[in-house]
């Protein structure tokens, strides 16, 4: 198509990663896709909706406009939840939308020589590599525990100074104690085994939420399954995916497709949302890759969402009673790009002594994914508000989700709000009630 007049032709869609016209022009324009847009509910300008979005992207597409700052903000401040997606009755495939989009955002992005410097530290040279980011997370660990953060935050010096600094501050997640590592370790089935798989560790949750991945093995050995978490396995790719640099996701998937493959088990297992939900779209990330696209496919199949997984397996209903109300957040990457929002329900309903009360808006995004809540903090923070609002009509004592970016985001809404609620995955409350089974078991 011709570029019109006045509009700069380096600054349009170009290379492999653009857009494809065919997902393009699926778009019909109906906007049924608004009211499910959090960023759309928040503005209520067509803007910043998923029709306005695509319409900006075809804009690029026939040249009628270029890839400027003010383009570029409006897909900034999508949270990539993929809720138009379900809402579409035409099947336009935004996420694969915005992938590509980001990645030509990312080569047009002006950035002063201290950002992309930091960009690229944190997204080339530290996500991708675990010894590195755990390095960096021993130091947050120093930090926190040494008594310098709270010496920092009662001295309100860093609200004075840096303000934006210390809202990102105040938001930081607490680092386990106990790190989960992928050693090449392999866990026995309690039982009789019923499958071999391997797990995901990931690269921020085995850091923050040790304790919870191990949570997360007890229940699969509990259920039957032997367990191997293989070595030199790496992050998903679901972070760089996220800001469009799809040169260091594809690196990722292949190493994670060799490395998972060895194993030699029936599924993979994976107990974040986010990382499930990259790893069974691994097919269209390497679609044009050779040696891959064909291997891809093939080992997506084999990816399963722990949630997914359990129910289908079926796992065992715990016999021992919590004494909870518990509510339930769908995680978008679970809810909206996996679709899977009975399993983790199922698995809540089946604990005896759990009262489960739905969440009004529970298909609403709650303002983490990728980093956008470090990106577009105040607007996170705005569609994190609706949430909290809405949690706690609930009464719940505990708000059970199933992804590492919305357990952050919520921990940090019932702090902020001061509400004695806890926010746990649906496997740590399936641990408890395992244990507690145990522990009654031994003192029969
Ligand atoms: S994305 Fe789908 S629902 Fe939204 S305007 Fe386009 S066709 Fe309609
Ligand atoms: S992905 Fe989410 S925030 Fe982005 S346009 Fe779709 S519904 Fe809106």
């Amino acid at each position: 198509m011709s570029t019109q007049p006045g509009v700069d032709p380096s600054l349009l869609f170009s290379g492999p990663n653009a857009p494809e016209e065919s997902d393009l022009y699926k778009c019909v324009h109906c906007g049924f896709c608004l009211q499910a847009c959090p960023t759309y509910i928040e503005t209520g300008l067509e803007t910043e909706s998923p029709r306005g979005r695509i319409a900006l992207m075809k804009a690029v597409n026939e040249g009628r406009i270029g890839i400027t700052d003010t383009v570029i903000r409006h897909w900034d401040l999508c949270i990539q939840c993929r809720a138009c997606e379900v809402a579409c009755p035409s099947g336009v495939p935004y996420g694969n939308l915005i992938e590509a989009t980001m990645a030509q955002v990312a080569d047009h992005r002006k950035q002063n020589i201290v950002q992309k410097g930091a960009a690229d530290l944190s997204l080339k040279r530290i996500v991708p590599h675990q010894r590195r980011l755990q390095a960096l997370m021993s130091l947050t660990k120093l930090y926190q525990r040494s008594g310098v953060q709270a010496l920092l935050r009662n001295s309100g010096l860093l609200d004075k100074l840096m303000p934006s600094m210390a809202a990102l501050e105040s938001s930081m997640p607490e680092v386990s104690s106990t790190y989960f590592k992928a050693k090449g370790q392999t866990v026995a089935a309690v039982g009789e085994k019923r499958a071999r798989v391997a797990v995901l560790s990931g690269c921020i949750m085995p850091l923050i939420n040790g304790p919870e991945m191990d949570a997360a093995v007890r229940v699969l050995a509990r259920n039957g399954c032997e367990i191997v978490v293989p070595k030199g396995q790496v992050c998903c790719g679901a972070i760089n995916s996220h800001v469009g640099d799809l040169d260091t996701a594809r690196k990722l998937a292949r190493r994670n497709i060799d490395v998972f493959t060895d194993a030699g088990v029936e599924y993979v297992v994976i107990a974040s949302a986010g990382c499930g939900s990259r790893m069974k779209e691994y097919g269209h990330l390497l679609k044009d890759d050779s040696e891959y696209a064909e291997r891809s496919h093939i080992f997506s199949y084999t990816v399963k969402d722990i949630n997914e997984f359990l129910v289908e397996l079926p796992f065992d209903p715990p016999t021992a009673a919590l004494d909870y109300r518990v509510t339930y957040q769908d995680s978008c990457h679970l809810g909206n790009a996996q679709r899977i929002t009975a399993a983790p329900r199922q698995i809540l309903r089946s604990i005896q002594g759990v009262e489960f009360v739905e969440l009004p808006n529970a298909g609403q995004c709650c303002g983490a994914g990728g980093t956008y809540t470090i990106t577009e903090r105040d607007f996170s923070l705005r569609v994190l508000n609706s949430k909290m609002d809405a949690f706690e009509t609930t009464e719940a004592d505990v708000l059970a989700t199933a992804n590492p970016g919305c357990l952050m985001q919520l921990q940090f809404g019932v702090q902020d709000r001061k509400l004695d609620a806890k926010v746990k995955y649906v496997t740590d409350l399936l641990d408890e009630a395992y244990r507690l089974e145990e522990l009654n078991s031994e003192n029969l």
